[in-house]
């Protein structure tokens, strides 16, 4: 089957943290319109897909998007309007050909991902077939993926003394994902009596998680297990069950881990991590070290890669050439998967399917800076990787996704849900 591409047009539009970013529409030419939003991260990967923002200081400065915006409105309209194609993958190569440059720099991450989500979206529309459909599958039968509930936040994403930018509830045992989002939620008003109880704020950060003055990891872990304990479910992976992103690339400065003040080696920190497994139900960690510490890594996934997932983010960047090279490398047994670090659908979907192939985890992500676009709930659904972290139950641009997968669960009941594998 072939399509045609009548026009693709972007605007700029604010995300979730109040800054710009694209709203990409495609028009195909038998009248289907669709759109899509950008996300936009805030610890971001050296090697991720470049963002481009226009970096004049007198608009929003310096972090508009008008040139991304130009670029879809000029060069990628004309590149793709008027043309004949066979595929979104055919489109998407089309995009980095016209783009040029090995990190999509020239035009853009954040217009080409747009673009390649608004199209996906357009196509499955055009065939009448819900997204989670008509997306490719990666050799994994379609399923409805665990949650996981970043409901304490910490590092770059709030301005309290925590490190660690993310304290996960994952609802691992529970029956249905209707079941998972009620889990998260009971989970996360447990934690914010807690908190209250504890004379904390419960202000918020960017991923909607609570923010509240602690700055010990460990004093954190501790009142998330009484959170899910008084919300009445088991704790590990038959009930609740905790995972961490501490995102470590952002405290790990000049080859020193630095955790509420503590100076810490590689070593130090896999020792650290050794002991909260212990302790805890932690069942996931993701970027455990920063994405500089290779050999550490490959230490950490030699220690801790029997017993938990380790999650590839900041080192792996969605980026099939990386995640391939991580592989061979004996480094993590999991990756993240965010569309903007890669920025194309076909080149995300490859990501995912080396992981598979390899038995490596895929955990489906949302960005810290968010819209209420929800093509990653179907993404997850679609290529059954079984589990996907889109921030807090709470804020609208976080439960959009959350709320998507309870739509899906919906239509298609008998989509098995959990992990799999
Ligand atoms: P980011 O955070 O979107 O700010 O990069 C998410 C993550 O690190 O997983
Ligand atoms: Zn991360």
């Amino acid at each position: 089957m072939t399509f045609e591409i009548q026009s693709v047009q972007a605007i700029e539009i604010l995300d979730s943290r109040g800054r710009p970013t694209l709203m990409v529409t495609t028009t195909l030419a038998d009248g289907t319109t669709a759109e899509a939003g950008v996300p936009s991260g805030a610890s971001t990967g050296t090697r991720e897909a470049v963002e481009l923002r226009d970096g004049d200081p007198t608009r929003f400065g310096g972090a508009g998007v008008l040139q991304a915006v130009g670029h879809v409105n000029d060069d990628i309209n004309a590149g793709l309007a008027g043309r004949t194609w066979t595929d979104l993958a055919e489109v998407d190569q089309a995009m980095r050909d016209l783009d040029g440059t090995p990190t999509k720099a020239r035009l853009g991450a954040n217009a080409i991902i747009g673009t390649s989500m608004a199209l996906a979206r357009a196509l499955a529309l055009s065939a009448s077939t819900p997204l989670y459909e008509w997306l490719p599958g990666i050799g994994q039968p379609r399923r409805l993926p665990v949650p996981c509930f970043n409901v304490l936040n910490g590092g770059a994403h709030a301005p309290n003394p925590l490190d660690f930018q993310e304290f996960m509830v994952c609802p691992i045992g529970a029956s249905s994902m209707k079941e998972a989002v009620r889990a998260g939620a009971e989970v996360y008003q447990a934690l914010r009596k807690r908190l209250v109880a504890g004379g904390h704020a419960t202000g918020l950060g960017d991923e909607g998680g609570f923010a509240p003055n602690l700055a010990e990891p460990e004093e954190v872990l501790a009142l998330i297990v009484s959170a899910i304990e008084d919300a009445g479910y088991p704790t590990g992976r038959s009930g609740v069950a905790i995972a961490l992103d501490p995102a470590a690339s952002e405290f790990h400065k000049n080859g020193v881990y630095v955790v509420n003040g503590a100076n810490l080696s590689s070593a130090d920190m896999i020792a650290r991590y050794s002991e909260m497994v212990d302790r805890f139900p932690i069942w996931s960690i993701e970027d455990g070290l920063g994405e500089s510490d290779s050999a550490g890594w490959k230490q950490l996934t030699a220690t801790l890669g029997g017993q938990i997932q380790l999650v590839g983010d900041d080192n792996f960047c969605t980026n099939p050439a990386i995640i391939t090279a991580a592989i061979a490398d004996g480094i993590a047994n999991a990756a993240l998967i965010k569309v903007n670090q890669i920025g194309t659908v076909s080149e995300t979907l490859e990501a995912m399917r080396i992981c598979h192939d390899a038995g490596y985890g895929q955990m489906v992500s949302h960005r810290s800076g968010e819209t209420p676009d929800t093509f990653i709930a179907d993404l997850a659904v679609a290529t059954g990787c079984g589990q996907i972290k889109t921030g807090a139950p709470a804020r609208g641009e976080r439960v959009a996704k959350y709320n998507r997968l309870i739509q899906i669960e919906a239509q298609r009941p008998d989509l098995a849900y959990g992990l799999g594998g």
